[in-house]
């Protein structure tokens, strides 16, 4: 007879579950979804260039995954890197690899990757619906839907939940799943940014100056971290690749002692003597902004960062100005709010899975995506590890199900 299979996210983790589904055995494979069209965050993270995975050696790939490295690298065993590439691939679109490492599908976008994988699945009788918001469970077990025609009661014979996490609400992740889940045993770990930017108290004359520059190739440093690259002044406070690398250490200074100090290194490639021995060449009647444009070339928003952030008594003395350039510390006060994040930290707690990504609590209920407990960086971690879960609990539920 055959079995139902209800999987409740059209992001790439549940259409990764659904096609796995879709692969094997005889059964009934719907995608709900409460947006009125699947796959809104993952069409959003194609533009700016979909990257999709990684190149670099696997086992730097998988210790991307922090702590929750033990439970993600045996789902990456599985379906990595290099099965994402040829799943792509097998899509009809190559990919190739960008100067840092990242994989990019050609032409970077999601919407031509995402039209045929939705073809596909459709092809292979995964039956799509939209507009479809699951809001819990009701007494007798049936998954319950508010759809346009009015609430539903769904018997499924298996559930794969990829409910995604809580940025980007608008696009459909809200993280409004997590009391319901918690309500039948589940364990949640809050959802809090990732991937995040942060305020800083920037002066109205700064703000008004700067808002929306770049600031190129400087080191952040931050405890462990230390990396180059670059990051954007905005109106509250900063955001950016660089910021984003160091966002998870930041937010936990944050949320640990109510603020974090990050240092600049301004001149990267500039020791601090390089810096003193033309900082103290003769000024003659120059002004101290174009003394330091012409001898260490800081200027525009890295001079307006000095100003903020040096004690005025130290500006006109050489030593403490060059070191400085190379260890600005630059206050964070705040990290910006969840629905600004590029992704979502907390999630679903591996305690409250099984091996098999199934909730201890409700068998035959399988967690899969951005909604459980971990977090990455991007470079492509995100999607891969999305996948891969989906991947996962796919066959999961194949063989919950008993289909061989
Ligand atoms: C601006 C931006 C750029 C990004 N760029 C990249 C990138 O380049 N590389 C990368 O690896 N990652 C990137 N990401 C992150 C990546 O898009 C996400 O990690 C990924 O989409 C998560 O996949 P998911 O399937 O777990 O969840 P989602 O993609 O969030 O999908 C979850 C789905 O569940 C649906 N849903 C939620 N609640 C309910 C409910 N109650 N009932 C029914 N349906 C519901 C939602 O509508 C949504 O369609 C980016 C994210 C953003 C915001």
């Amino acid at each position: 007879m055959d079995k139902t299979v209800a999987i409740i996210g059209g992001g790439p983790a549940g259409l990764m579950a659904a096609e796995v589904i879709s692969t094997q055995g005889h059964s009934v494979k719907v995608v709900y979804d409460s947006m009125p069209s699947l796959g809104r965050k993952f069409l959003m993270a194609g533009k700016s260039g979909l990257n999709i995975t990684h190149s670099e050696p696997f086992e730097q790939f998988a210790s991307r995954y922090g702590k929750r490295r033990a439970q993600i690298e045996p789902m990456l065993k599985t379906f990595g890197p290099d099965e994402l590439r040829d799943w792509v691939y097998g899509l009809g679109i190559e990919t190739f690899v960008g100067t840092s490492g990242r994989v990019f599908p050609v032409g970077m976008k999601a919407s031509p990757l995402l039209r045929a994988w939705l073809q596909r699945l459709n092809d292979s009788g995964v039956t799509f619906h939209p507009r479809h918001r699951w809001v819990g469970w009701l007494p007798d077990k049936s998954l319950h839907f508010e759809s346009p025609s009015g609430d539903l009661a769904v018997k499924a014979d298996a559930v794969v939940l990829a409910l995604g996490g809580g940025s980007w609400s608008r696009l459909g992740s809200d993280g409004a799943w997590a009391p319901w889940l918690t309500q039948v045993g589940a364990q949640i770990e809050p959802l809090r940014p990732s991937n995040c930017g942060f305020d800083v108290a920037w002066s109205p004359y700064f703000r008004e100056q700067f808002e929306g520059h770049p600031i190129k190739s400087v080191i952040l440093s931050f405890g462990s971290f230390h990396q180059q690259g670059e990051f954007i002044v905005t109106k509250e406070g900063v955001e950016g690749s660089l910021i984003y690398a160091a966002s998870a250490l930041l937010r936990d200074e944050i949320d640990a002692r109510g603020k974090a100090v990050m240092m600049l290194d301004l001149a990267p490639d500039r020791s601090h003597e390089w810096l003193v021995e033309r900082l103290s060449r003769s000024r003659g009647s120059r002004s101290l902004a174009s003394h330091l444009e012409k001898t260490v070339n800081i200027k525009g928003v890295k001079a307006g960062l000095l100003h903020e952030f040096v004690p005025k008594e130290d500006f006109s003395h050489l030593q403490p100005l060059a070191h400085f350039i190379k260890n600005l510390p630059v206050p964070l006060i705040a990290t910006r709010p969840l629905d600004e994040a590029i992704s979502s930290a907390g999630g679903v707690r591996f305690e409250s899975l099984d091996e098999h990504l199934m909730l201890r609590s409700i068998p035959g209920v399988f967690c899969a995506g951005e909604m459980l407990d971990w977090e990455a960086p991007t470079g492509g971690y995100l999607i891969t590890a999305c996948m891969a879960s989906g991947y996962g609990a796919g066959h999961s539920a194949l063989r919950w199900l008993g289909v061989p």
